[in-house]
């Protein structure tokens, strides 16, 4: 509101700094303009942000962190099934914030403004298997309220929750579902770096939803751990579909976006060493004009990764980064050398 930066903002300035988007500028961009109210709503807020008329017409509600997910870019903070591995490591188990759950208030609230509302965003945690999320969608689903949109982000493990359907049972009678699915590597690769997935059953569930014409696109996680599979990623949107190159496109096509992680700061790709970040270079560079061969395209894959990449690594980093690796192979009884032999190969 004041044009101003702010400190808190930092992971999405960092990921502007790169040449990716981010949630603030997604916001800007999108959500401001497909809000009437707005500049109303800034007119009645006070200076210490406060505002006494309320009419939630979008909502943004991480009822908890309960996950079945234990992403290794991940920590208990966001999912519960991280909290005993959390707490063989040693590490720093937050006692408020995600832990404290006070969905039946959030969810008596939402019904208060059910007529009100014209976007809800579910996040987590993991919102499908959460009980408040269902409880939402036969709510609105009563009052015939299929205008609302419906956006959300999700690790697609599953689309049926106590013996509903997602796509049948609610997606199919709504407008505008947007749904924004996390995907870090393929295979086995995947269910190493995602712990908690099942490989066989999330591909069934992409390609349901890309079968069934959603409005689905992708988040991934760039971080030491896949930035030398990203290529494989690409691969597979184009086998299932979801991608379709063509030398008519001026960019590249808006079905995935690029996260690259800056906290933990060991994570980030920048810190690799030299010989890691060229031979990840090379491949992503190889992969890449092989692309614009192959379908006549102008555009580029992976700018953005390229840029994280160039920028200046702190070696002790990359060392923290193998040991807290080799810690949770030992832990989850997994093997970085068996599955990310490209990665592992600079381990020694
Ligand atoms: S699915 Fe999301 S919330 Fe769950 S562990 Fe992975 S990154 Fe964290």
């Amino acid at each position: 509101m004041t044009e101003k930066g702010d400190a808190r903002c930092e992971i999405c300035y960092r990921n502007e700094a790169v040449g990716g988007g981010s949630f603030r500028t997604n916001v800007e961009n999108n959500m401001v303009k497909s809000f009437s109210r707005v500049g109303e709503v800034i007119q009645s807020t006070q200076a210490d942000g406060s505002c006494e008329e309320v009419n939630l017409e979008y909502w943004d509600f991480r009822f908890s962190n309960y996950c079945n997910f234990k992403c290794r870019t991940c920590n208990p903070s966001y999912s519960t099934s991280w909290l005993e591995d959390a707490k063989a490591m040693g590490q720093y188990i937050p006692d408020q914030g995600g832990w404290k759950n006070n969905s039946e208030g959030r969810v008596k609230l939402i019904e208060s403004y059910a007529d009100k509302v014209k976007e809800i965003y579910f996040a987590g945690g993991e919102p499908l298997i959460m009980e408040e999320h269902l409880k939402v969608l036969n709510l609105l689903k009563d009052k015939k309220r299929f205008d609302v949109k419906l956006r959300y982000n999700s690790n697609l493990s599953t689309l049926n929750f106590k013996g509903n359907d997602f796509v049948n049972d609610f997606w199919k009678q709504f407008k505008d579902v947007v749904i924004s699915g996390s995907l870090d590597a393929v295979g086995e690769k995947s269910e190493y770096i995602r712990s908690g997935t099942n490989w066989t059953q999330l591909d069934r569930n992409i390609r349901r939803l890309v079968d069934g014409k959603f409005n689905l696109n992708f988040n991934i996680t760039v971080s030491s751990l896949n930035v030398f599979y990203l290529d494989e990623i690409v691969e597979y949107f184009i086998s299932v579909g979801h991608i379709k190159p063509n030398k008519h496109e001026p960019h590249r096509s808006y079905g995935f976006i690029y996260n690259v992680v800056h906290f933990p700061e060991f994570y980030r790709v920048e810190h690799m060493p030299d010989a890691a970040k060229k031979f990840c270079y090379n491949k992503l560079k190889t992969y890449e004009e092989s692309f614009q061969k192959r379908f006549e395209v102008k555009y580029t894959l992976f700018d953005e990764v390229f840029n994280a990449l160039n920028a200046k690594s702190n070696p002790a980093m990359f060392e923290d980064f193998k040991l807290y690796t080799i810690q949770l192979d030992k832990l989850r009884a997994e093997s970085v050398s068996k599955t990310l032999p490209e990665l592992s190969q600079f381990f020694d």
